[in-house]
């Protein structure tokens, strides 16, 4: 049976939950990256992307905010583009760690390979994947390019939190040199962790990440811009990978009480995909002990739950006028 869901219901759903949402002050925002510990904590926003392109937002859609792990989602693609979907699966894997985003044990545990581009070690690997190896500008310029196909609009360099990342990034520079120890990185570790930093450290808007949601959604063709960013067979495979990991040790917890896979990153945004109907996104500094935003995750349940969208109902939805 086809059941119809109205645009206007999905605007007023948007609605209800920053309203719902805006004044709850529980979290903090990150303090191990000391420019993400000064970040308004007060800023809120939520972007839907339907998949013809319109956008429907709420708050705080404009604000850059640092893209933080969400960009590991954009990279594992630029892998995925480069090599292939099943030659990332053997170089880097696709296994949930059950582990902290930034765990050294997982990487001692994963006898074989990273495990998954969506955890630090894997999108560390990834980064080191990216073509043209040995060339940290090139490899840079194509980790932007894809971003900025993804999200239909260039991201812009946070220069500050990158500055502030790199001074304290210990435990990932003993990542990625781990990582060389287990012959799992393909390039150069300096230049892959730089990379990787770099990427975490670009500003974003919420708008920006529901439009990539839509894109992944949508089969790799951007719904705004109509540009086929990446071949319609990878998207089930990301839409994979961010189902079992995109909240780390908590994937299971929030898919169970979502029904929408998605990937948090510690700048405090959110980027869930509905396969064939939306992108959505919510950004609010504030995280939960997890490191995921308490917000985003507040406003992106309360909209799955409020329209009874599941990725697991088997339910055959339209999205029309
Ligand atoms: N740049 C952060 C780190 O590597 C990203 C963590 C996250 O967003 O989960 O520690």
């Amino acid at each position: 049976m086809t059941r119809k869901i109205t645009i206007s219901q999905i605007k007023d759903t948007v609605q209800k939950a920053y309203e719902q949402v805006k004044s709850n002050t529980d979290g903090k925002n990150a303090d191990y990256i000391p420019y993400l510990a000064n970040v308004d904590k007060n800023l809120f926003g939520i972007t839907v992307c339907l998949l013809d392109g319109q956008i429907i937002e709420v708050g705080d859609t404009a604000f850059r905010f640092g893209i933080e792990s969400v960009s590991k989602v954009h990279t594992a693609i630029l892998a995925m583009r480069q090599y292939g979907a099943d030659k990332v699966l053997d170089m880097i894997g696709a296994d949930a760690t059950g582990l902290p985003f930034n765990s050294i044990v997982a990487i001692l545990l994963e006898a074989d390979h990273p495990s998954t581009p969506l955890v630090n070690a894997g999108a560390i690997s990834a980064c080191s994947m990216v073509k043209p190896l040995g060339d940290s500008v090139g490899k840079w310029k194509a980790i932007v390019d894809n971003v900025t196909d993804l999200c239909g609009g260039a991201p812009e360099l946070l220069e500050e939190l990158y500055k502030s990342e790199s001074d304290t990034n210990y435990n990932n520079r003993s990542i990625a040199w781990l990582l060389k120890n287990y012959n799992r990185i393909y390039d150069d570790p300096d230049i892959s962790l730089d990379l990787y930093t770099r990427q975490c450290s670009l500003g974003i808007t919420a708008t920006q990440l529901a439009v990539a949601a839509g894109t992944i959604a949508n089969g790799g063709v951007n719904p705004v811009t109509k540009k086929q960013v990446f071949e319609a067979e990878l998207s089930p495979k990301i839409t994979s990978m961010i189902s079992t990991v995109g909240f780390y040790e908590h994937t299971g917890d929030w898919l169970y009480s979502s029904g929408i896979p998605a990937k948090t990153g510690v700048g405090g945004g959110v980027m869930g995909v509905l396969p064939g109907q939306f992108g959505i996104s919510a950004f609010a500094p504030p995280l939960d002990g997890s490191g995921n935003s308490v917000k985003a995750q507040l406003a992106i349940k309360y909209i799955m739950n409020e329209l009874s969208l599941n990725i697991f109902s088997g339910e055959n939805i339209v999205i029309s006028e």
